[in-house]
């Protein structure tokens, strides 16, 4: 006889696990399919870090760093070096009770988020379990997926609720529904290439393990983040009008990597230990949330450029909201019809403002290019300014709402505050 679920997620990793683990302990019935075996890095790779709003989402569901502190680093300050001009020390304010924010390797992770599953008792999962289509009833509903195990015959599967797909940016799920892309940000975007690296010297302006990030506000830039046994992930973020590999990427991410004197610096007599991984014009795009018998969750709805690494806290936040209605509806307190509209408008709220805000820090940061004299004043003004470090955190952090989180009272009073300890500096050095 085949197994009936109360919802079906298609996709294992930080939305899917999430949405799977609320569900499950909300007394749902769920089976979780990946088509990946754990450990394994997502398919769209990626090089994060969590800020304190993401840990806390993910304590939510039990998920506590004892659970995956194998897979992290944490980092208590973060360095910015505009070369030649001028570099500035951060320290990371407490928000959420920690003050430090996480580099972590994505593999590990996803592994030890994926075993967590296991201590949902409604929740079934399939690893190794690939999904090719949904299934419909004679009205057009999505009432199931087919897909099968390596090797395996097919199978289909059926869920009386819903099917979600977290299946991430090339989502099938969305492609099977066919879910209109309703909001596309085309006009820049950024290109992205990086890798693991060993035997980093470390930093001048601070040794400990820290996210450095080198520009010279000419549309590239190099960051680095720790990521796990004392490893750093080095990735290159340039527009992507100023990204051809040439069809040699290792040549292409070597030449942007020696373009910056400190980034030469921390990596001489450094190995770079992981293949160089790459993502292209990443996209920064919303799809509809959902249809008849069908929701989408996690980079598969919404996915936006990495430059504030916001990913994980989206996915985790639309888990969130999607499982209290979800719930709802099981509970007979939410019609169908009035899910759908209710989840689009939630998913909104929780992640627009900060979509919008990244849109512009996309454009300021990587596509203006400011007059030195601009850079060696007002820039330098609000970077090393305490009060902006404080507020760049918090809205990293999603302790406030990002919308206007760069306020002009900010920015006057960071430019009036930077020219007094100009004005001061030469009475103030010994
Ligand atoms: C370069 C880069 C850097 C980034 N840096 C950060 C960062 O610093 N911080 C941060 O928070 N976010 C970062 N992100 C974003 C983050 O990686 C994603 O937002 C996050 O992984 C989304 O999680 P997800 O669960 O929605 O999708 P994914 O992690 O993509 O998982 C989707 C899962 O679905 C499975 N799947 C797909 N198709 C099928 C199928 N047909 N059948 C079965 N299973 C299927 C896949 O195997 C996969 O396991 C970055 C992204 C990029 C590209």
């Amino acid at each position: 006889m085949t197994a009936i679920y109360d919802v079906i997620i298609v996709g294992g990793r930080p939305a899917g696990a999430a949405l799977a683990a609320r569900l499950g302990a909300g007394g749902l019935s769920v089976l979780v399919v990946d088509k990946a075996r754990f450990p394994s890095s997502p398919e769209v790779p990626s090089c994060p870090v969590l800020y304190a709003g993401t840990m806390a989402l993910l304590d939510e569901i039990g998920f506590t760093e004892d659970l995956y502190a194998h897979a992290v680093t944490r980092v208590r300050a973060g360095v910015i070096m505009v070369e030649p001009y001028f570099h500035t020390r951060m320290v990371v304010p407490e928000f959420f009770g920690r003050d430090y924010v996480c580099g972590f390797e994505r593999a590990s992770f996803d592994a030890a988020l994926w075993a967590h599953l296991a201590r949902f008792p409604g929740v079934t999962r399939r690893a190794g379990f690939r999904v090719d289509s949904v299934l419909r009833d004679d009205a057009g509903r999505v009432t199931g997926i087919t897909g099968a195990e390596e090797g395996m015959p097919p199978e289909s599967l059926r869920a009386r609720l819903c099917v979600v797909g977290a299946d991430g940016r090339h989502s099938l799920v969305a492609r099977k529904v066919e879910a209109r892309v309703i909001e596309d940000c085309a006009d820049r975007t950024s290109t992205c290439h990086f890798a693991e690296w060993e035997g980093l010297a470390p930093c001048p302006v601070d040794p400990e393990p820290i996210v450095q990030i080198v520009t010279r506000c000419r549309g590239a830039s190099v960051l680095f983040f720790p990521s796990a046994n004392g490893r750093v992930h080095v990735a290159t973020h340039v527009r992507s009008d100023r990204a051809d590999t040439g069809g040699d990427p290792q040549r292409y991410y070597r030449r942007r990597l020696d373009d910056f004197a400190a980034v030469r610096q921390r990596l001489v007599g450094a190995r770079q230990v992981g293949e160089l991984l790459g993502v292209k014009k990443i996209a920064n795009r919303y799809r509809e949330a959902g249809g008849p018998g069908w929701l989408l969750v996690g980079d598969a709805v919404h996915h936006k450029d990495p430059v504030d690494g916001q990913g994980v806290y989206d996915a985790l936040i639309e888990g969130k909201r999607l499982a209290e209605l979800l719930l709802a509806a099981h509970h007979g307190a939410l019609t169908w019809d009035a899910l759908v509209p209710a989840y689009a408008r939630a998913i909104e709220e929780a992640t627009g403002g900060m979509f919008r805000a990244t849109m512009q820090r996309l454009a300021r940061e990587l596509y203006q290019e400011p007059p030195v004299p601009v850079i060696r004043t007002m820039m330098r003004w609000l970077l090393q300014d305490p009060a902006y470090h404080h507020q760049f955190f918090a809205f990293l952090s999603r302790a406030i709402p990002p919308e206007n989180w760069l306020r002009p009272s900010l920015v006057l009073g960071a430019a009036a505050r930077g020219l007094l300890r100009d004005i001061a500096a030469p009475f103030t050095r010994r």
